[in-house]
C-alpha cells in the first residue's frame, strides 16, 4: 500500500499579521510593529496628540463620483 499523501496544508497567514518593521503613519520614523494594526510607534501613540481617530483634512484623495442614474 502506499501511504497516500495527507499533506496538512497550513492556512498561510496574512504576512502582514506578523511582527515586523514598518513605519509610523504619523511621524514616518521606522519602529517594531508587533502587528498589521500598529501602524503608529509608541512615541506617537503616546503623544497627546494621538487619538484613535484620522485627524480632518488628511486623506484627500478619494473623491466620490456623482452616481450615473440609467
Ligand atoms: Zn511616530
Amino acid at each position: 500500500m502506499t501511504g497516500s499523501g495527507d499533506a496538512i496544508q497550513a492556512p498561510v497567514r496574512a504576512r502582514a499579521d506578523i511582527a515586523a518593521e514598518r513605519s509610523c503613519l504619523r511621524c514616518g520614523t521606522t519602529f517594531w510593529s508587533e502587528g498589521f494594526g500598529e501602524r503608529i510607534c509608541t512615541r506617537c501613540k503616546g503623544s497627546s496628540a494621538w487619538r484613535s481617530a484620522v485627524p480632518d483634512g488628511v486623506g484627500q484623495g478619494r473623491r466620490r463620483s456623482g452616481g450615473r442614474s440609467s
